[in-house]
């Protein structure tokens, strides 16, 4: 007999929830967490600035309305330290802590055919059984540097933002070089340039921004606003990205430009990205309709920025807007007025090498005391590539996925019975409110292991017909949008040598949610299930 029911790898927002959903259902659950702490994401990322994207009201959970009323966001937009406490007090008050083993890094997880069983092994040299085998590794949480010769000589600090020293790190009267102007980028820029004698921005690609307007919640808003979260809940779960969103309902192209630049202006004022990219039906599908959402966008920032030319450097041009991350930020582009940040196109001068002292480019040398990398992940598949997985007949999960990944419903991989991912490539994972869609994912795989259990199954196995014509499904589905356009890591693009693949299923977490219930519903469509031998 296995040793578990229910082996999770992770705690983050899926593992930690994961815990108490499989233990509510009666099953036997250990989650393994690599950090010291549970958190993931919010764990890892605790450089200064860090801060969600997504308001706090949604990147909650839901599935406790009583936690939903007890708990107050103290903004708009949580920083990453009132994330890391939230999620601690959902580990306290739901007693998760049994059930989650920290600094314990999964190294390999083998399906045994014979036993019906998955063998997990970590880094402790322990090995477990297990039932079954949920993967809770988040999408982001591969960090990647870039292999700059001699950065190993560098004299000084070196950081990438996804492994911060949790002691943090001290630029006060430094010189520091921060390569990477994505989301996180754009949030450390300004901290780092507040204390530091200089900060050189190393910019490959130009990035949309657009302001937060974050501020803090006032109790009688957060009042007002929890009288009716049971329904906005109900909102988000049925919507396109697992946030509620007002759009006009009408395409920007049929729109007077008068009354366009209205709209864009008011909900820039407003703050958010959402509002901004749903405010017309055709800006993630019409490349013409994307142009005037980017020039609007570029003309703030030609408002903000006073030296033209850095205003100029700092228009993103190459892609759609949305088809990268649209970043977000109360005071990025206001921060190149200081005389202490200089913006270094590396573009069309690129980072060359590392030296003891600093970093040089094809067109110059920067000296510096600390270098700062906010150069992303090994997105949607890292995380599990640095495991060994195996499937049926020992196959790995790399070897299988070697010409991009696949899943069906994003959820589940043919040839590896009883493994499930939460939020994996083919859901609609990072283009979606993660919570919503972490959520969603949990609780279709407790009720699948539940049915099996139920009805005298012991294997559950997405069939390769089912995998290979969802994946068809979710290209077809992207290609129908701006998305692909951009090279972002959504597709894989940032990561030298990986396969192109576009891995978030587009159609909306609503129609994904009724698909999903309905496979549930016709017995695990696309599922082989086997009887207890
Ligand atoms: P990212 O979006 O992948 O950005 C990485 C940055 O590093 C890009 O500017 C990239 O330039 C640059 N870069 C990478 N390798 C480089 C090289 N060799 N030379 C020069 N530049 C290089 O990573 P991220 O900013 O960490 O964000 C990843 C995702 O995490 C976000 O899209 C978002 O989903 C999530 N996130 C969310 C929040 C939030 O909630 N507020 C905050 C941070 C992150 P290129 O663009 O030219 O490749």
């Amino acid at each position: 007999m296995a040793d578990l029911d229910v082996a999770v790898v992770g705690a983050g927002f899926a593992g930690i929830y994961a815990v108490h959903a499989f233990r509510s259902a009666g099953l036997t659950v250990r989650a393994f967490e690599a950090g010291s702490g549970v958190g993931g994401t919010w764990f890892w990322n605790c450089y200064p600035g860090a801060r969600c994207d997504v308001e706090s009201k949604d990147h909650s959970y839901s599935f406790s309305p009583e936690l939903e009323q007890d708990w107050s966001w103290s903004e708009r937009y949580p920083a990453q330290p009132e994330v890391l406490r939230y999620l601690n007090h959902v580990a306290d008050r739901f007693g998760l802590w049994p059930d989650i083993q920290l600094s314990t890094r999964v190294t390999a997880a083998a399906w045994d055919a014979a036993r019906g069983e998955w063998t997990v092994t970590t880094d402790d040299g322990v090995s477990r059984t297990a039932r079954f085998c949920v993967m809770a590794t988040g999408c982001l949480s591969a960090h990647q540097v870039p292999s700059f010769p001699g950065l190993s000589s560098f004299r000084g600090p070196w950081h990438h933002t996804g492994q911060w020293p949790r002691e943090g790190a001290d630029f006060t009267g430094q010189r520091v070089g921060l390569v990477g102007t994505g989301s996180t980028g754009i949030q450390v820029a300004p901290e780092i340039a507040a204390v530091a004698t200089h900060l050189y921005v190393f910019q490959r690609t130009a990035n949309f921004a657009v302001p937060n307007r974050n501020a803090p919640v006032d109790q009688e808003s957060d009042r007002n606003f929890k009288a009716g979260y049971r329904e906005y809940r109900q909102r988000a779960r049925e919507s396109l990205l697992g946030v509620p969103v007002e759009g006009t309902g009408r395409p920007a192209l049929a729109e007077p430009p008068a009354e366009l630049q209205r709209t864009y202006r008011e909900r820039w004022q407003a703050g958010g990205g959402l509002p901004l990219l749903g405010a017309y039906t055709d800006l993630l599908f019409d490349r013409a309709a994307n142009d005037t959402i980017a020039a609007f966008i570029r003309d703030r920032i030609r408002e903000t920025v006073a030296d033209p030319a850095v205003a100029e450097l700092l228009c993103p041009w190459t892609y759609p807007v949305g088809a990268k991350r649209l970043c977000q930020s109360d005071d990025y582009f206001a921060m190149f007025n200081r005389p202490n940040v200089t913006l270094v196109d590396v573009r069309s001068a690129p980072i060359v090498s590392v030296t003891p002292d600093g970093l040089r480019t094809a067109a110059g040398f920067y000296e510096l005391d600390a270098l700062v990398f906010a150069t992303g992940f090994d997105a949607m598949t890292g995380a599990l590539a640095r495991i060994d997985i195996r499937g049926a007949d020992g196959v790995p999960l790399t070897e299988k996925w070697a010409a991009g990944p696949r899943a069906y419903l994003g959820v589940a991989n043919a040839g590896f019975p009883n493994m499930f991912l939460v939020t994996g490539p083919g859901s609609p994972s990072v283009l979606s409110n993660m919570v919503v869609s972490i959520e969603q994912h949990v609780e279709w795989i407790r009720d699948c292991i539940v049915y099996a259990d139920g009805h005298g199954y012991s294997q559950v196995a997405a069939t390769d017909e089912a995998e290979k014509a969802w994946g068809e499904h979710v290209i077809e589905v992207a290609y129908s949008t701006l998305f692909p356009l951009a090279d972002s890591w959504y597709v894989g693009a940032n990561i030298p040598g990986k396969v192109r693949v576009f891995s978030s299923y587009l159609a909306g977490v609503g129609s994904y949610r009724e698909r999903c219930d309905a496979v549930a519903a016709a017995g695990y469509e696309g599922f082989t299930l086997s009887p207890v031998r």
